[in-house]
């Protein structure tokens, strides 16, 4: 094991011990992965390996082609959808793929999550759009997740789950925490008769508020 990769592969661990402990997945599905920093490279999870079970080498670290250049496992059946976005958006550095149970709701019914909570349109930048349908491990599904993913953080996997892609670890995380809440919010707000979303403008201010000025600088 390359001493080189450590660090983001214990990084890359303990997101999905939090992703685990959050609740946002169930059993071995759902994936991880991010850049590796200052080389053309992913960390990517092992496929169906117990989030608890992972230890550095199990984490396959792979050339932006799908060649492994370290690791003995089977990387996540999802490494096209996660090289698709990390080619389409220079923005992205990491990917938290999960199968929450509200977002699970929203994947389907096919319904889109409404630019209408303060916190969603913040992270996301907008509302939570339903990619095309496509099968699971397809490079389709990667085509399918970068258009839904045009202006966003987040869009949902028809049929499927939550996709989460961000500058890192810890953010895209916390915005794959924030959509399945936003998830739950709009399925209660339905049976209060329907939400109320928010003016393009606000969403832009509000955009420009977390990218520039929210938290401490
Ligand atoms: P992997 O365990 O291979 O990552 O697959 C889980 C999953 O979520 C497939 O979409
Ligand atoms: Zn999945």
């Amino acid at each position: 094991m390359h001493i080189k990769f450590h660090k983001i592969r214990e990084s890359v661990i303990n997101t999905g011990i939090d992703m685990l402990n959050s609740q946002l997945v169930v059993g071995t599905w759902g994936n991880i992965s991010a850049r590796v920093p200052d080389e053309d490279c992913i960390a990517i999870t092992p496929s169906g390996v117990d989030y608890n079970n992972i230890i550095p080498e199990d984490i396959i670290i792979m050339d932006m082609d799908g060649n492994i250049i370290d690791g003995d496992k089977k990387p996540s059946i999802e490494y096209n959808l996660h090289l698709a976005i990390y080619k389409a958006r220079a923005d992205v550095n990491a990917i938290v793929h999960t199968h929450s149970t509200y977002c699970t709701a929203m994947a389907i019914a096919r319904k889109s999550i409404p630019g209408a909570a303060e916190d969603l349109v913040q992270i996301v930048g907008g509302d939570v759009k339903v990619s095309e349908y496509v099968l699971p491990g397809t490079k389709e599904l990667g085509e399918a997740a970068v258009k839904a993913l045009e202006g966003r953080n987040a869009c949902i996997l028809a049929n499927h789950g939550c996709l989460a892609a961000s500058r890192n670890l810890k953010e895209t995380l916390k915005t794959a925490l924030i959509v399945e809440k936003s998830a739950k919010a709009t399925i209660y707000a339905q049976m209060m008769g329907g939400v109320v979303e928010l003016s393009q403008d606000d969403i832009d201010f509000m955009r420009d508020f977390y990218l520039n000025k929210y938290g401490q600088r």
